[in-house]
């Protein structure tokens, strides 16, 4: 049990049958992880009797895992004795297979451990769509929960109370391809409950299947066509898996922060179904499914302490003539103010820097956002910790996004700020593969470029933000095949080795003639980030009825004097080619969509976010510069505090 200095040992058991437990175990250790305090321990099976004698919390996730009588009397002496189980989807079933066309039959040799887990599976009905319904609104588990409908196995049990039931689901009818479970009660199905033994709890959570496509090869499907992900992409299933972890882990059901931001206590809290449950689950669904280490698991850190009463921010000293110095930046010392009414005090973490900052630096419009004024603060976006709130719906700790970053802290309108989960993804992501880089850059191929099944896809500044999120979507899309330009060999070769573009070109050793090399077939979409050279290239090797999406062109920021690539427009004629500018903010509606696509891929590793970042505000001028001759890889941030939570 927990060590002198505080340490926590976790068991972990996934593994078994029919079932994708790659995925599944690195969910729930990335969760574990989470916690600073937790050490775990991984087994495929109840081999673990040794580590379970230390344990303080045993997680379990397995499917026909049989424990031996040794490993149920060690399983039932962690639970009596204190410990907590927390038990996941398959763990209360063996089943046996039938040798040929039959049905599965699913012997009672669980003993013990079958009551120790308040019941076992008996069947489901093929997976389809269900709702699961909150039978205990009040409970900390589930408080604030709305049902919700989830893909996953509904299970069929043969219970064995006392139990209490937290979330239930309804099923009368026939478990096809089961010998039992063909049900005509209508009772209550229990897909979350609690059992209690002796000193020690368990709390099982029937949900969460998830399966690849090899694995039922024993059962003589060689390949199952795709993957399922079950309920894993349910954000009121992570919610509430991410609640049983903070039980299981503190051994305390979670509760909402004390309203003086201190954190709260960790008992049970008489104001369990507050907003703060609708918060996290508003702020899961605004990030749609989860990603990697997904499950949060991190304990509400709190900020607290009095409001600093300055801070440094940067402003425009001068405006340039040509590329921007040093000079035209200067770095003060501000007063911070209070947060009035519908106002948050919040510690940035992150600020970006953007190629459009260099237009708005400009004193006539370049760009489509406002001009910054000669002695006034830069804005732009930023992620940060909310220390103080005078606004409903966001509570110290709760991490945000908003418009007002060179600055270590600000004063945002909390109209302007939305809260981000740094469970769901990492703080650096949500201002770039999952922010308005990646929004732009699936704006830009949707909807402006109208990508389609097959195209052949060319991008420019490819190794940058939207770039690199252009061309990884362009292929997960369907896009057949992908380009990318990037100044310089090192990028070329990113492109190629780590962002899954096809063809990687370093432009400065020639556009026209790397393009022409790369695509001899031609290309059927150019993402056009630079204008320019790149612009004319693509101009030449688009295809008939070709598409251009015309995102930026950064080429031409400082002289667009430099290609006059309209003189070259016949070729639009010509080729009866559609160009069609976009500017992201027009596309807000596609953000949820987007957000969901893309933490979904960013769950599944198929998308690879990456960054640059530079330390300290003193050094965001100095981002900003290289950002404009390319010394990013991906999305170019300043860190502005270590409150990141990752
Ligand atoms: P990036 O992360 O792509 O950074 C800019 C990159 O541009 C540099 O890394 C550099 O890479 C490249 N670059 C700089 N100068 C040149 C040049 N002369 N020729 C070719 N490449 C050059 O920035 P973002 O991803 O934030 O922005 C990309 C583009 O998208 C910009 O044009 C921006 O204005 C536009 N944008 C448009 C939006 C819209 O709504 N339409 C919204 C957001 C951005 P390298 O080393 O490869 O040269």
């Amino acid at each position: 049990m927990s060590g002198p200095a505080g340490r926590l040992d976790a068991v972990l058991v996934c593994g078994g049958k029919w079932h994708d437990f790659d995925f599944a175990r690195l969910q729930l250790l990335a969760a574990l992880g989470g916690y600073e305090r937790v050490r775990t321990r991984v087994f495929e099976d109840y081999r673990c009797t040794g580590a379970l004698d230390r344990a303080d919390l045993l997680v379990t996730y397995t499917c026909d895992v049989r424990p031996t009588a040794e490993q149920a009397d060690a399983l039932t002496g962690f639970v009596e004795r204190g410990g907590r189980w927390l038990a996941l989807h398959g763990t209360h079933s063996a089943i046996d297979p039938p040798d040929g066309p039959g049905v599965y039959r699913t012997p009672r040799v669980l003993g013990q451990v079958a009551l120790l887990l308040g019941g076992q599976f008996l069947a489901h009905p093929p997976i389809e769509p269900y709702t699961v319904h909150v039978t205990a609104p009040g409970h900390p588990l589930v408080a604030g929960l709305p049902p919700f409908e989830v893909r996953d196995e509904l299970y069929v049990l043969e219970l064995h109370p006392p139990i209490e039931v937290l979330l239930h689901a309804r099923f009368t009818g026939e478990c096809r391809g089961f010998e039992e479970g063909h049900v005509t009660d209508d009772e209550p199905r229990p897909v979350l409950y609690l059992k209690r033994s002796g000193r020690g709890t368990v709390c099982y959570l029937t949900l969460g299947h998830c399966r690849g496509r090899f694995d039922v090869q024993d059962l003589g499907v060689d390949d199952l066509g795709q993957r399922d992900f079950g309920s894993w992409d349910v954000p009121e299933f992570r919610t509430v898996l991410a609640r049983c972890l903070a039980w299981a882990v503190t051994g305390k059901f979670p509760e909402e922060p004390a309203a003086d931001g201190s954190g709260g206590s960790a008992g049970v809290s008489p104001r369990r179904s507050s907003n703060w449950y609708r918060r996290q689950l508003t702020a899961s669904r605004r990030a749609g499914p989860g990603i990697g280490s997904q499950v949060s698991s991190q304990e509400v850190r709190v900020a607290t302490g009095p409001t600093p009463p300055t801070t440094r921010i940067v402003t425009l000293a001068s405006r340039p003539r040509g590329r921007p110095t040093p000079a035209n930046f200067g770095l003060d010392e501000q007063s911070v103010g209070e947060p009035g009414p519908g106002q948050l005090l919040v510690r940035n973490a992150y600020m970006s820097v953007d190629p459009a900052m260099r237009g708005r630096m400009e004193p006539t419009e370049k760009h489509y956002t406002t001009n910054f004024t000669v002695g006034r603060p830069l804005d732009g976006s930023a992620v940060g910790r909310v220390i103080d709130s005078r606004a409903g719906g966001f509570a110290p700790g709760d991490f945000v996004r908003h418009r007002l970053g060179w600055r270590d802290y600000a004063v945002v309108d909390a109209a302007a700020a939305t809260i981000v989960d740094p469970a769901l993804a990492p703080l650096p992501a949500w201002l770039g593969v999952l922010g308005q880089p990646g929004l732009t850059a699936y704006v830009g191929l949707r909807r402006a470029g109208d990508l389609r099944e097959g195209d052949v896809v060319f991008v420019s500044a490819a190794a940058g933000a939207v770039g690199s999120a252009a061309g990884q979507f362009a292929r997960l899309l369907g896009a057949s095949r992908v380009i990318g330009s990037a100044g310089g060999a090192e990028k070329a070769r990113i492109l190629t080795g780590e962002l899954g573009f096809d063809e990687g070109i370093d432009y400065r050793a020639g556009i026209a003639e790397g393009l022409a090399a790369a695509a001899p077939d031609g290309i059927d979409l150019y993402f056009d980030n630079v204008g320019g050279d790149h612009l004319v290239a693509a101009l030449y090797a688009l295809n008939v009825r070709g598409r251009v999406a015309l995102c930026g062109m950064i080429s031409t920021l400082e002289d667009a004097s430099a290609c006059p690539g309209v003189n070259h427009l016949i070729q639009a004629v010509l080729k009866r080619l559609t160009i069609t500018g976009f500017i992201v903010r027009d596309h807000e509606d596609l953000r949820p969509e987007f957000e969901k696509q893309v933490a979904h891929w960013l769950r599944t590793g198929e998308l690879v976010a990456r960054q640059t970042v530079v330390d300290g505000l003193e050094n965001a001028v100095g981002a900003f510069l290289g950002l404009l001759s390319g010394a990013n890889v991906g999305k170019m941030l300043v860190r502005l505090s270590d409150d990141d939570p990752a």
